[in-house]
Order: C-alpha cells, then sequence, then structure tokens
C-alpha cells in the first residue's frame, strides 16, 4: 500500500495532466511538453493485435518487435484485441511500464454489433429507420465497450453504385441524403448526441469511413484506383462525410483507393484542405491497413521514407500497420524534411480523443470482467437486434398472396442449404463473432408449430472451407440433392426456398463480376419451379442481386439479406405476418450486371425518350434500361394510397421554406408503417442536376382504414447543390417534386424559386 501511495503523489506532481479539474486543451498541453519527439511519433502508431495473454510474450518476427515497441512507449493504439483480459494485458504495459504512461485507445471493426449481432449496415438501411439505426449502433458500443474497445472503425459511409464491389454491404447505399441521415443516426448510436457523452463507459468513439470515394472504385473491382468528376465528388461522396463531422465524429479513417492520380492516404486536398480546413475536424486521422505503405506500390511515393513523409504532410495521423511513421518519421524530423509541428498537431489530435474518452483518468476503465460478462449476448440486446432485423426486412413481390403463410395446417416445404445455415447469416465483418452462430431460417420457422413443415437443402452450396480471409467456393456439380427437395415442393402447399449469397461473399475484398444467384441455386430454383410454382424466394445476400428469371416467375420474393444473430426469428415473423415487412430498398437492383453502375439519381441524357419512335434514343438494345427493383421500393402486406399533395405556395423567394403536405392512407387489410419519400428535380441549372434527388422522408404507421397527413420542408439545404470548386448554390429556376412510396412513382406537382 504504502508503495502505490508513493507512486500516486508522484505521479501527481510530475504528471499535471492527471489533474481531471483542468480543461483538456491545457492538459493536452502539460503532457505534450514531457513528451520526446519518440514518444510523440509512437503516439501516431497503430499495431494490430499480435499477443493473446495466455500464451507466453511474443518472442521473433513482428510480434516481438510490436512488444518492444509497446513496452517503450512507441504504439498509440492498437486494434483488434479481444476480450477484456486481452486489453487489460496490454494496457498495463502502456501504462504501468512506459515513461509516461499514456493509455492507448483501443481499436476494433464493429460494424454491426460485436458479439450480437445486427443486420449488415446495407440491410439496416433499408429500414430507414433512423432510430432503430442508432439503437442498433448503441448496442454494438454497449458490447464492445464492455469487452474493453474504445474506438470502432465505423460507420462506413461510402455512397456507393456498383454492386459489384463487395464492400456495398459495409455503407447505407447509392444515395447521400439517406446515406448523410445514417451516418449521423451511426455516429450519434456509437458515441452519443454530444461528445461529452464519450466520457461514459458503454460509448465508443466512432470512425468515418473510407475518406474519400473508395465507393466508386473502377468497375466494382475491390483497391481498384477511382476517377470521378468534382460533381460527384462534392455532391455525392463527401456530403455523409460532411455530416458525421456535423455530428462530432471523433476520427476518420482514409482510403485505399487513388482519388484522380492521388492516393487518399496522401491526400492533402482531401484531408487538410477539406476535412480539417473547410470542415474544421478537430479529431484525428487513421490511415487505412497499410495504406501508407501502400503508396509506394500505387506508384506515388519512391520509398519507405517517402511513403511516410507524404502520410504525415497530407494529414493522416495514425499509421495503421504499416510500421512506417514509427520507423521514419524522427529522421523525417531530424533531418528536417517534415515539420515538427505536423508531428504535433496529430499527437495533440490523438491525445485529445484519449482524453475525451477518459482514458487518462482510468485506463482500465473499459476493462471490467463483471459488465462484459453481463453485457454480452444478453437478452436486451438480442432483443434489440431481432428488431432491427425485422425492421431491414424488403418485400419485392406477393403476387398471389402467398404471404403472409397461413399459421394453421398448411404445407411448406423449405428448401435451400442457406436455410438451415448458422454461420452465413451472420454476414462479413463480424470478428468477435466468429464462435457465435444465427438462428438459422429453418430453426426460425420450426417454432412455428401448427404448420406442416419439412426441411430438404437441395444439395450443398459451397465446397471447403469458409472465412474471412478464404475466397467462398461453390458446388457447381453435385445434383444429387435435387430430387429430395423436388419431392418434397411436390408435396407441399407453398415452398419457401432460401437462396443467394454467403456472407463471406460480400465485404472486403470480395469483387464480383456476376450478380446472379451463385453454385446450382438458379438451376435448383427452376427445377423445384416445374412442380410446385408457389414458391416464396427468400434473398441471402450482401448486395443487390440481378434476378430476372425469379423476378418474372417467383411469385413471392422477400429480400432478407444477411441479417446476423436473430436472422430465423426476423424471417419466420415476417413470412407468417407476425410483422408486417416496410423495408425499402437503400440499393437499386439491376435487371442484369451490364446495367451496373445503375442508380436512381442519374442524370438525363439529351435523348432520354424514344420520342421520334426510332433507335437513337438512349437505351439499351437487348435489356429494358429501368432497374428490375428501384431505389426505395418494398411493398407491405397492406397497401398505401397517397392523395392531395399540395404545396403552401406556387412561387417561393430565395430562403423561403417550400411546405408541402400529402395524405397518405392504408388502404388494405393489415395495420402497417409506410417510408414516405419525398424527391426533388431542379429542372435546369449552371451544372446538370439528377433526374431525381430524395430530399425527405418519414415512416408513418398506420392502422388498417387509416389516413394521416405528412408534411415535409424544403429550404436551401435541399433545393442547392456543389459546383465544381466545391461552392454551395441555390440558383432560381423551376422545380419538379414527387411524393410517394418508392423513386420510380408518385404524386407529381412542382414550383418556382425566384
Ligand atoms: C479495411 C478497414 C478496416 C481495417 C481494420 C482494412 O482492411 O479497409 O475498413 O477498418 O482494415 O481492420
Amino acid at each position: 500500500i504504502f508503495t502505490l501511495i508513493t507512486v500516486g503523489t508522484m505521479n501527481a506532481q510530475k504528471m499535471p495532466h492527471l489533474d481531471k479539474t483542468k480543461p483538456i486543451e491545457e492538459r493536452i498541453d502539460l503532457l505534450m511538453k514531457q513528451m520526446t519527439l519518440e514518444e510523440k511519433v509512437g503516439q501516431m502508431n497503430q499495431y494490430n493485435g499480435f499477443w493473446e495473454v495466455t500464451g507466453p510474450a511474443p518472442k521473433g518476427g513482428t510480434a516481438e518487435l510490436k512488444y518492444e515497441h509497446l513496452r517503450k512507449g512507441l504504439v498509440g493504439s492498437m486494434l483488434t484485441v479481444r476480450g477484456v483480459k486481452n486489453v487489460r494485458a496490454v494496457q498495463k504495459i502502456a501504462v504501468e511500464e512506459t515513461r509516461l504512461g499514456i493509455p492507448l485507445i483501443i481499436g476494433f471493426d464493429v460494424i454491426h454489433g460485436y458479439k450480437t449481432l445486427s443486420p449488415i449496415p446495407l440491410a439496416e438501411s433499408a429500414s430507414w429507420d433512423l432510430e432503430a439505426i442508432k439503437k442498433s449502433a448503441a448496442i454494438a458500443a454497449d458490447e464492445a465497450s464492455a469487452s474493453g474497445i474504445n474506438w470502432t472503425f465505423g460507420p462506413n459511409v461510402d455512397v456507393a453504385n456498383d454492386a459489384r464491389w463487395g464492400r456495398v454491404m459495409e455503407g447505407a447505399g447509392e444515395d447521400p441524403y439517406l446515406g448523410s441521415k445514417i451516418a449521423t443516426a451511426r455516429v450519434k448510436g456509437f458515441q452519443g448526441e454530444t461528445i461529452a457523452d464519450l466520457a461514459k463507459v458503454n460509448t465508443i468513439a466512432a470512425c468515418a469511413k473510407h475518406f474519400a470515394a473508395y465507393g466508386y472504385v473502377e468497375a466494382g473491382l475491390e483497391y481498384n484506383i477511382v476517377d470521378i468528376s468534382n460533381s460527384k465528388l462534392y455532391n455525392s461522396v463527401l456530403p455523409p462525410f460532411k455530416a458525421t463531422v456535423d455530428a462530432g465524429v471523433r476520427t476518420f479513417m482514409n482510403s485505399f483507393n487513388t482519388l484522380n492520380g492521388v492516393p487518399a492516404t496522401g491526400n492533402v486536398f482531401l484531408q487538410r484542405d477539406i476535412l480539417k480546413g473547410k470542415w474544421k475536424f478537430d479529431g484525428f486521422v487513421i490511415s487505412d491497413y497499410a495504406s501508407i505503405r501502400e503508396m509506394i506500390a500505387h506508384g506515388y511515393a519512391k520509398d519507405e521514407e517517402d511513403a511516410a513523409l507524404k502520410g504525415v504532410v497530407a494529414g493522416s495521423d495514425m499509421d495503421m500497420e504499416s510500421y512506417l511513421y514509427v520507423a521514419k518519421l524522427v529522421g523525417l524530423v531530424k533531418e528536417g524534411k517534415v515539420k515538427e509541428a505536423l508531428v504535433d498537431d496529430a499527437v495533440r489530435r490523438i491525445l485529445r480523443v484519449k482524453f475525451e474518452l477518459g482514458l487518462f483518468d482510468d485506463p482500465y476503465r473499459y476493462c471490467d470482467e463483471n459488465r462484459e460478462k453481463a453485457t454480452i449476448g444478453n437478452k436486451a440486446n438480442n432483443d434489440g437486434v431481432l428488431d432491427m432485423a425485422k425492421k431491414s426486412i424488403v418485400l419485392l413481390k406477393n403476387d398471389k398472396n402467398l404471404l403472409p403463410l397461413k399459421k394453421l395446417g398448411q404445407k411448406i416445404a423449405l428448401i435451400g442449404a442457406l436455410a438451415n445455415d448458422k454461420n452465413s447469416p451472420l454476414g462479413s465483418w463480424r470478428i468477435a463473432s466468429d464462435d457465435n452462430t444465427a438462428v438459422s431460417v429453418l430453426e426460425g420457422m420450426q417454432q412455428y408449430k401448427d404448420n406442416k413443415l419439412t426441411f430438404e437443402k437441395g444439395g450443398d452450396l459451397t465446397v471447403g472451407k469458409i472465412s474471412f480471409l478464404d475466397e467462398v467456393v461453390f458446388n457447381t456439380t453435385d445434383r444429387s440433392g435435387f430430387e429430395a427437395a423436388k419431392k418434397a415442393a411436390a408435396a407441399a402447399d407453398v415452398v419457401v426456398m432460401v437462396l443467394g449469397e454467403h456472407g463471406f461473399q460480400s465485404g472486403e475484398g470480395r469483387s464480383r463480376t456476376d450478380l446472379n444467384l451463385p453454385g446450382l441455386q438458379q438451376e435448383l430454383l427452376e427445377e423445384v419451379y416445374k412442380v410446385n410454382p408457389n414458391i416464396v424466394l427468400v434473398l441471402n445476400n450482401g448486395r443487390p442481386l440481378s434476378i430476372p428469371w425469379a423476378a418474372e416467375h417467383i411469385p413471392a420474393i422477400v429480400e432478407a439479406w444477411h441479417l446476423g444473430t436473430q436472422t430465423g426469428n426476423a424471417v419466420a415473423q415476417v413470412l407468417y405476418g407476425d410483422y408486417n415487412p416496410s423495408g425499402k430498398l437503400p440499393m437499386s437492383f439491376p435487371r442484369n450486371v451490364g446495367q451496373v453502375p445503375i442508380y436512381y439519381n442519374k442524370y438525363s441524357t439529351g435523348r432520354p425518350t424514344n420520342t421520334d419512335k426510332n433507335v437513337f434514343w438512349s437505351h439499351y438494345t437487348d435489356v429494358e434500361k429501368t432497374p428490375q427493383f428501384p431505389f426505395g421500393f418494398g411493398l407491405s402486406y397492406t397497401t398505401f394510397d397517397y392523395k392531395n399533395l399540395k404545396l403552401n405556395k406556387t412561387a417561393f423567394a430565395k430562403g423561403e421554406p417550400v411546405q408541402i403536405s400529402v395524405e397518405v392512407t392504408n388502404s388494405g387489410n393489415y395495420d402497417g408503417k409506410e417510408v414516405v419519400q419525398l424527391y426533388i428535380h431542379d429542372d435546369y441549372a449552371s451544372i446538370i442536376r439528377p433526374i431525381k434527388e430524395l430530399k425527405g422522408f418519414e415512416l408513418v404507421n398506420l392502422k388498417k382504414g387509416e389516413t394521416k397527413t405528412v408534411s415535409f420542408t424544403l429550404t436551401d439545404k435541399e433545393l442547392g447543390f456543389y459546383d465544381n470548386d466545391g461552392n454551395y448554390l441555390v440558383e432560381p429556376g423551376t422545380f419538379k417534386i414527387m411524393v410517394g412510396g418508392s423513386s420510380d412513382k408518385g404524386l407529381e406537382s412542382g414550383f418556382e424559386l425566384k
């Protein structure tokens, strides 16, 4: 006890930054005064988890090097350290063995839940339910923080419209307006309403990624270059990032791609001019994994030293796993090639977030084994992700009213390997949950006991090992399961087929050139259809698929994505009508992959329609140019009618709010929820504007027969756009508006802006 008290007293005198009563900026000054250049650079260094405490201290290779660096105070952060026990062990080294005892910030890819998994982010986005999305992020933060984590590498706010790119599953889809709202909800879910909430023990710092334009990799090929116009950059890519800054996001991650010839990681324009300059972001920027080093392979940096220099000059504050800042920065400063002020700025930003998280006040505040035990996988969290999963489901087709299934006496054949899969529905990005399992669709449906449910796999979907690091290989030869599936289907009243992508077929490093049902699934579907066409197709996927045959022939289609831990319960409750689906697509579904990129907020050509009835208009000769299922589309078990679209005036002065109202009636036989969507079109402008742009939406609960009036207001914030220099313009002219339950149709009106 005596020693402890002595050390404590000494600390308070020698370490005035530990004085909680002082303002954070002053505490940073006090700490930085004591730091050597090496220690400062150490704060800018992040290592991947390398040591499980259950084993001995690492010997040899990079693990030993990392261990040595940690003990010397040359590591500011670690990622992917699993569980309180391990976090406590590395934190203890940082706090108790290094000269200044600066705590580590512990990062983790908490992308859609920590252990209890919610739907993949793209699926959650289909709910358009900002409160539910915020709550889902808060559940993730609660579990992650209980497990020692204090920083997530999320949300991914990459607007993307190329379904070939596997990482569309991590984002909010193709629209910058919806994307911005969801980005805000996610940041607040992780961090709390204000930055001050970071001091709570169940919140974690968020990270807006990947800055910027990663969603536009050429041909949907992962890690590829990005070449886009300024207009696309300012109007589509940047708005969700700006929204996260406004919501107080504490960190940004840059991206693997180049943007118009310059790697994002070395991009002065993006990180210094826009993010830290124009937007005044005062948190810090982490590189993507080894992206500082990758500037060499890109052909942008000459060597390791040059890569480190270009990274720090461009405002990449922390180096994730390139080992380059820690190896090269001290030398670069000493040689006068990098100003120490740049290092100081980066360190100040990193320390700021550590102070805000309360790590200096109690470095072990996230290390409570009892809380970890009580929180991970508890009932409240499972209930929360189940609610989110139900809200994420989109009903794409229900022609013969096959849905909802009858609860009594129906003979149902459930078919498809994915129906009995407890791994795939977890989706990609579930690093802490590899040992977890999902409720399968089979298990979910088995709870409805009054039906005669039979299950047939119809053959294996995949062959070989399946993990985050392995390529998924599909069964393309073994049809031996087909006969049993057909027999079960023939004997059933209704067939439910669960088909689609494996959970590890999307995510990082998972680009595709085809968007069909992989393996033998299309063949199985067509074979089963021959014996019983009453099929409900339940899709599992991490990206829009192209399923033209199914869209034409299969009477009922349910988009169930990868819904996480509670998948089977959510799907069963929707199929049996205990939950009326209300999801709307956040990304357009193409008719075939050749239409990609396809998105609703496209531009008009000079020849948009075939007025002359000849071939010289903008179209494909082999397929309609519309999507199979458009952005914003989704059905319900009930129907909604729209009428009386009204504006308060027909002409407005600049700055005057445009007030819009519409009546929505539930005209069907079930209570339900509708996502009422408002789109605008600026008829002519100094830079052409999309044919439609989402500028408002409301979720409305309507009882059977009920009517509600829904109101929207448009202001300069919604009516303007960015020019090619990034200036925001609101130009006079005429606008059209459309209000409806999908981007492809609705009630129309218009107004003039003077
Ligand atoms: C991904 C990031 C992720 C990081 C850390 C990278 O490969 O692009 O999104 O946060 O790894 O796991």
